[in-house]
């Protein structure tokens, strides 16, 4: 068969040779009797070389919609966006009835037709060359010996070698009758549900499906004999499968409908995705176990609140942020009184008890966004307070204090209460003044300890001498 292209002034020799190539290799293909699947798959690949495109899909048109017959794109995680994305385009194209070009994605769905009929679309993603009218005009030798390919396909759907022609492609294919009941299956769907084809042929299609989609079969059905419609019609609908064994598998079903022989006819492309949904899974997993570490490296073991790691990061965003804003970070240091002693008492397990509630008591009285209250280290406890001034630092602090008192963890060997009790000290950082996260620690630090050697079960406030003690209870 002699072929012409006919090209634009514009359009280059090295695309116009590699144009009447593919037209030429396709339809080689053809005469010397290949297999209609293997010449789609071919189309595809001469597209995918001639445009140096990264991937690509063919669809098959029945009814006006398309019907991913085959495709090139990678397994992972964009795959299934890719294939949603090539949908809609070749969706587009056949409601326009014209090519689309998508700028943004670089994607351009292009209408398989002979004359007035388009019998399938090519949707085309990646690096393409410039996709200009006249490049389009360009590939009109190429489309039409493709779309001439797919009317072949679908007028040997009615012919008797059927099973032969399907018995060669990777998916499982089915045709079914307007009650559901099962026609032809190939070697493929065979073996994706486990049955030989005539323990399938001539029982409902229900019987490959699990719950709940044995009986959402049944719902299309029954629409469609009430209305006619049929909604079951669509491509890259996940669901599930039963193999003969009872074992459920995740596949990718689309179904188009056609006419044999004056009679309406399902044909369902079925692929196995378990492979895919494994990876999938996978990788789900893996974000939720790093998400899980990354939120363990934050926490104290014992306490269950901030750690030390915590602490610091949020102390240092927030000083920048203050900085940045022109805002107050208040810093609250707690440390146990007279731990040692309770631990030499009390033992260590109990005190370790004692600091989970004191740490518990102390995280409570911090829920704002940005405040973050963290074991410190040992017996010590620190708390970033954003945007408080002094005055209100301390004010937090003394309910601090007045939590922790009301634990009435008793505490025979303090000297200075019955119960466990904390000195604090706190320190802001006024922005301005070329406050740094070490600074602020130890003017925190300096107020701590002269609460501690003040009386402790007090809190100091930085740089103002000031001291706020509850009442003692004893000693
Ligand atoms: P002060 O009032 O001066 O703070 O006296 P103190 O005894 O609390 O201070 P010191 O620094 O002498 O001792 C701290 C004690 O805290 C010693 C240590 O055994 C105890 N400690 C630190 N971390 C833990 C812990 O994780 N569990 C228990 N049970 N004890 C701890
Ligand atoms: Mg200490
Ligand atoms: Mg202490």
């Amino acid at each position: 068969m002699a072929v012409t292209a006919r090209t634009s002034g514009s359009a280059d020799l090295a695309w116009c040779q590699a144009l009447l190539d593919a037209v030429v290799t396709v339809q080689q293909q053809l005469e010397a009797g290949a297999r209609h699947s293997e010449s789609i798959n071919l189309i595809l690949g001469e597209s995918l070389t001639l445009t140096q495109c990264s991937a690509g899909m063919i669809a098959n048109v029945s009814g006006g919609e398309p019907c991913r017959l085959t495709d090139i794109v990678p397994a992972g995680r964009q795959r299934e966006d890719m294939l949603a994305d090539f949908d809609r385009l070749a969706r587009r194209a056949l409601r326009r009835e014209s090519f689309v070009v998508d700028q943004d994605s670089g994607m351009v769905a292009l209408l398989l037709g002979l004359g007035k009929s388009v019998y399938g679309v090519l949707v085309l993603a990646g690096r393409p060359v410039a996709w200009t009218n006249d490049t389009i005009k360009s590939m009109a030798p190429f489309t039409s010996s493709s779309a001439a390919v797919l009317r072949q396909f679908q007028e040997d759907l009615s012919a008797p070698q059927v099973d032969a022609v399907f018995d060669h492609l990777a998916d499982g294919i089915l045709t079914a009758n307007a009650d559901g009941k099962v026609e032809s299956m190939n070697a493929a769907a065979e073996q994706m549900f486990g049955y030989n084809v005539d323990e399938v042929v001539g029982n409902s299609a229900r019987m490959l499906l699990p719950e709940p989609y044995a009986s959402r079969h049944d719902e299309y059905l029954k629409q469609y004999r009430e209305t006619g419609e049929a909604s079951i019609v669509g491509s890259g609908r996940e669901l599930d499968g039963r193999r003969k064994d009872g074992t459920v598998f995740p596949l990718d079903v689309s179904v188009s409908q056609i006419e044999i022989q004056g009679r309406e006819t399902f044909v369902i492309v079925a692929r196995d995705i378990t492979e895919h949904k494994v990876q999938q899974h996978l990788v789900e997993l893996e974000r939720a176990n790093s998400q899980t570490l990354e939120l363990l490296v934050r926490i104290d073991a014992l306490t269950g609140i901030a750690n030390r790691r915590h602490f610091d990061e949020a102390l240092n965003n927030e000083m920048r942020r203050a900085s940045r804003e022109g805002k107050t970070v208040a810093l609250i240091l707690c440390d146990v009184d007279f731990f040692k002693a309770f631990n030499d008492r009390y033992g260590h397990i109990a005190g370790d008890k004692a600091l989970s509630s004191v740490a518990k008591a102390i995280d409570s009285c911090f829920q704002r966004a940005g405040e973050v209250a963290a074991r410190y280290g040992g017996e010590e406890f620190g708390v970033v307070v954003p945007g408080a001034d002094i005055e209100s630092a301390a004010a937090l602090a003394e309910k601090v204090q007045e939590k922790v008192n009301a634990l009435s963890i008793p505490h025979g060997t303090s000297r200075v209460a019955d119960h466990i009790t904390l000195s604090i000290g706190v320190a802001t950082a006024i922005p301005g003044t070329h406050f740094d996260a070490t600074r602020l620690v130890e003017e925190a630090d300096r107020a701590l300890y002269r609460a501690k050697g003040t009386g402790r079960n007090r809190i100091c406030l930085a740089g103002r001498g000031l001291q706020r003690a509850l009442p003692l209870t004893r000693g």
